[in-house]
């Protein structure tokens, strides 16, 4: 089944066209429970991994409070967390030679942030040579930091910058946002702006002030590449951004039990930071394609 944002309720651009000029495409990935392939793009779903290259491991010296593995427990396999082909995410910047995106992390508190720690491969699905048939599921990792296995429904949606709309801008809009919000019941900030949940581009679903990334190569600031966040929704950014497909009959998410509801709402399970997320970013200058993350939580 496709998922399918619903068209915003008000037009965006013939409200405030100064936000006109911050548009951007993202891909709402829509996690969801399932039973992803190897070959297929998924969320903790088992990855496309050759046997000849090595499974990767963490050896950072962990904090020791939060969720650290077992004393002695030595080098911690990562788990999987994304994997997107080209033939899904056509978007990403993929490196020549490469048609698959793989993210795993380590499912241990790191500093800073206190969340697992990423690590990003492009790879040739071409170039296999068998896979590994169960993923590692590291002994001692807390259930918040590993994911469910999910099958994703890309869908492309325009969105418009909340946390990242630049100061100037939202002081001049401060007024009309807020007239708005009363005469419609419409708030810029929380239904109209940055689509939630995990996605693909376009603005990081912030819970927190903006940080964006400088490139330990280049200098320059890095791009967006993926948002993984704990819910697809919240309490406000629901009545937008909750799927069409997902809607109930009749009542509002909110009426279904809580079982039914989390399905939707954080279909891989995940909790980082409470409800924030962990934000990947890649350099598009390097040709190698440096990466760096950030967390926040709410
Ligand atoms: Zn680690
Ligand atoms: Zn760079």
């Amino acid at each position: 089944m496709v998922r399918t944002t619903p068209p915003l309720p008000l037009d965006v651009e013939a409200l405030f066209p100064e936000v006109a000029a911050y548009r951007r495409d993202t891909v709402r990935l829509h996690p969801r429970a399932g039973n992803p392939g190897v070959r297929d793009s998924s969320l903790g779903g088992p990855l496309l991994w050759s046997r000849s290259v090595a499974w990767p491991h963490c050896d950072d010296d962990h904090p020791g409070i939060g969720c650290a593995p077992p004393p002695g427990s030595g080098a911690v396999p990562l788990v999987p967390v994304l994997q997107l082909f080209a033939g899904d995410v056509p978007e990403l910047p993929f490196p020549a030679g490469t048609d698959v995106l793989q993210v795993l992390w380590c499912p241990f508190d790191h500093e800073a942030g206190y969340v697992p720690r990423p690590e990003l491969y492009w790879r040739d699905s071409t170039a296999f040579d068998g896979e590994l048939a169960v993923p590692p599921r590291p002994e001692g990792a807390d259930e918040d930091y590993l994911p469910d296995p999910c099958v994703l429904h890309p869908e492309r949606v325009s969105e418009y910058p909340s946390w990242d709309l630049p100061d100037d801008v939202a002081e001049a809009l401060e007024e009309r946002f807020a007239q708005v919000e009363e005469e419609t019941g419409w708030s810029y900030w929380s239904h109209l702006a940055v689509a939630d949940g995990v996605k693909a581009g376009g603005y990081p679903t912030w819970t927190q002030d903006p940080c964006w990334p400088d490139c330990a190569g280049c200098g320059r600031r890095m791009d967006h590449l993926l948002t993984v966040n704990s819910a697809e929704f919240d309490g406000e950014s629901w009545r937008t951004w909750l799927p069409v497909e997902d809607t109930p009959d009749s009542g509002t998410i909110w009426d279904l039990p809580f079982e039914d509801r989390s399905r939707i709402q954080s279909p891989p399970g995940l909790t980082l930071g409470d409800m924030g997320g962990i934000y990947l970013f890649v350099c598009l200058h390097c040709p190698d394609r440096p990466f760096a993350s950030h967390s926040d939580c709410s």
